[in-house]
């Protein structure tokens, strides 16, 4: 085999997926799967996650919940934030998706199908608490919440959750969010409402700022052991993938190694260290299918040269890559082009 691979590991997943939990009880994980389980593939790492005891699953668009679902059991529960189509819209109800509803014209919508179809939506109401990204501004609110409310108590609707996203740039910006998060939570009993289910973090801030922390945690990068760029290393948190390429010829001192930008690799990352089955060497070059690697004494074809993973062969983890050419760990592994074979181990 000449093409690289990205070896995940199932142990590791359930390790970091344990340390999460333990960090972050009794705030319950909601583990993030967008982008197939950020670059990792999504259907194994449902089914290992549901073994693990893992209840709630989030899953951005309707589409992706609905895989996610397919590949559960009735228990657990699945979320979907992004702003969906009625056809997505009445999938997610007859398959007891959770929607979360960041506009009046969603929720309206949400409430016609749910009339439509005879059933009663579960809806987390979204708070814009700053980032102006999705999610109903604080003097919006209260008219939103009536119109929940009133939806609610004609039976089409259960408002079981409150949620906001943080931006994590700085703690006293994500302190002025949870305020008007909180504000948000209290406008909504106060309209009779009995929300439950309340979340505002993700990653970073769950782990480090547990005062913030909502009954659930959505949490994607950690439980892949992908911790924040420019965040320190995290405590039993490891990278589950390791992306290999075998040594296809030898050019003087240098490995030719099989990978390059067609599989994902941005050209730019040359001149970072990979790891080699003698420690950390260069990699002076990515060309398109192949990279040039500064060899080592002995070096053969077909030995593995190992891109980013947890370490073992002196390799950095995707996010020290990321670092380097100033973007994050979740995007040098969605970027992985489907010429990169996922096994998991
Ligand atoms: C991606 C995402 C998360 C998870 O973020 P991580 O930093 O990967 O944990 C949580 N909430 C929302 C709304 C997201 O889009």
């Amino acid at each position: 085999m000449s093409r690289p691979i990205l070896r995940i590991s199932r142990g590791q997943f359930r390790e970091n997926i344990a340390a999460v939990q333990r960090r972050i009880t009794p705030s319950v994980l909601m583990l993030v799967m967008k982008d197939d389980a950020y670059g990792h593939g999504l259907g194994w790492a449902v089914e290992e996650a549901a073994e693990a005891g893992v209840s709630w699953f989030g899953g951005y668009d309707v589409p992706t919940a609905l895989r996610i679902r397919r590949a559960l059991s009735v228990g657990e529960r699945v979320f979907a934030w992004a702003t969906s189509t009625d056809g997505e819209i009445a999938e997610a109800l007859m398959h007891e998706v959770d929607l979360g509803i960041g506009t009046a014209e969603y929720l309206r919508r949400v409430i016609a199908r749910a009339r439509a179809l005879g059933r009663r939506a579960r809806v987390h109401l979204k708070i814009d608490s700053g980032l102006r990204r999705n999610g109903v501004l604080p003097a919006d609110w209260d008219a939103f919440v009536a119109e929940a409310r009133t939806a609610e108590d004609e039976g089409a609707l259960e408002i079981v959750g409150v949620w906001s996203h943080l931006s994590e740039a700085s703690d006293a910006e994500d302190d002025a969010s949870q305020e008007v998060f909180l504000a948000a939570v209290d406008a909504v009993r106060r309209a009779g409402g009995a929300p439950e289910l309340l979340h505002l973090t993700a990653s970073a801030a769950s782990w480090w700022r547990p005062e913030l922390r909502g009954s659930i945690s959505r949490i994607g990068a950690f439980c892949y052991g992908i911790r924040s760029a420019d965040g320190p290393e995290l405590d039993g948190i490891r990278p589950i993938a390791a992306l290999t390429a075998p040594v296809v010829g030898i050019d003087g001192e240098d490995a030719i190694v099989g990978i390059g930008s067609f599989d994902g690799l941005p050209s730019s990352l040359s001149g970072v260290e990979v790891g080699t089955p003698v420690g950390p060497r260069l990699l002076r070059v990515i060309g398109q299918t192949t990279s040039v690697v500064a060899g080592w004494s002995g070096m053969q074809r077909g030995e593995q040269v190992t891109v980013f993973g947890p370490g073992e062969q002196g390799e950095q983890s995707a996010t020290a890559l990321a670092e380097r050419i100033g973007t994050v760990g979740e995007e040098i592994l969605t970027r992985l082009t489907p010429r990169v074979r996922r096994v998991i181990v």
